[in-house]
């Protein structure tokens, strides 16, 4: 929801709800974890009240634990968290759950699929991010394509439900190969439902070409 036009937002929103839009992925920075500031609690509530749609909340926030309690009321909320961000991730998944939010778990370009692997039969969702956490409008980096096939091989292997969101730029050339590498989840952002200069009716049509109905959420 950062690319959306803030001058027009209930439009935006009410556009990505009637057309099947499964989440809104809401980036939250806080100016130390990430350099960038972006959206907030308050932004979320207005959300909530003009739409039906789940939140996404991508915590990308120093001390994650002492912000989960707003975000966990928001409707159908799932909450991702940096694990470097928390000295006890595990108590902080385990406190997203208490609070009735579904927890998930995001890697950073840096960030090897082994290093959490102990992890992920204990959330909802795994985000992988292809580019450096803090801005739109970055390119992917390619080793991270191969990371989502080694976590998809990873999770189906061991039987995981844990979903697979990817995350940063997921433009049109990149959508084919990140659903091949074993996406269930994409955040799309200005590299194409947000991309300028096209209609966000003319990019929803080509985003549909691409993706399943039920695969798509919005940045
Ligand atoms: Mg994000």
């Amino acid at each position: 929801m950062m690319c959306a036009d803030f001058l027009h937002l209930e439009e935006e929103v009410r556009f990505l709800e009637s057309h099947g839009v499964d989440w809104m992925h809401v980036d939250i920075m806080d100016g130390h974890y990430v350099p960038n500031f972006t959206l907030g609690i308050d932004y979320c509530q207005a959300l909530s009240r003009a739409c039906r749609m789940p939140f996404d909340v991508h915590l990308m926030v120093e001390h994650p634990e002492a912000h989960v309690e707003g975000f966990a009321s928001l409707p159908g909320a799932r909450l991702t968290f940096h694990p470097e961000t928390v000295r006890q991730p595990i108590r902080l998944i385990e406190r997203i759950r208490e609070l009735g939010a579904s927890p998930g778990l995001a890697l950073d370009p840096s960030h090897t699929v082994d290093q959490f692997r102990h992890l992920f039969p204990l959330v909802d969702q795994v985000l992988v991010m292809t580019v450096n956490p803090g801005y739109a409008g970055q390119k992917l980096q390619p080793h991270c394509l191969d990371k989502i096939a080694e976590l998809r091989a990873l999770l189906d292997a061991q039987g995981l439900k844990a979903e697979i969101e990817v995350d940063g730029n997921v433009s049109w050339d990149n959508i084919p190969r990140m659903i091949d590498a074993g996406a269930d989840i994409l955040v799309v952002g200005t590299s194409s439902l947000f991309q300028k200069g096209l209609s966000r009716e003319d990019a929803f049509t080509r985003l549909a070409q691409l993706v399943q109905p039920d695969l798509s959420a919005a940045n």
